[in-house]
């Protein structure tokens, strides 16, 4: 994972992104998406969050 991140939610540069999905291309690369802590927790508690991002808190040690 990089240093740092742009969060796809808040539009905020965090020192620790977390990944929280990809984008596939047909044409191209894909891209990571990264999102801040907070919202990656927000982003985990909705039923189409991946269940590897909830472990993925989890592991991290910060989940609530
Ligand atoms: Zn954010």
């Amino acid at each position: 994972m990089p240093d740092r991140g742009l969060c796809v939610r808040c539009h905020q540069v965090t020192d620790d992104p977390v990944m929280i999905g990809a984008v596939e291309s047909g044409s191209g690369p894909g891209s990571i998406l990264y999102a801040c802590p907070p919202c990656a927790r927000e982003y985990a508690e909705n039923w189409f969050a991946p269940a590897w991002l909830r472990e993925e808190l989890a592991a991290r040690g910060d989940d609530p």
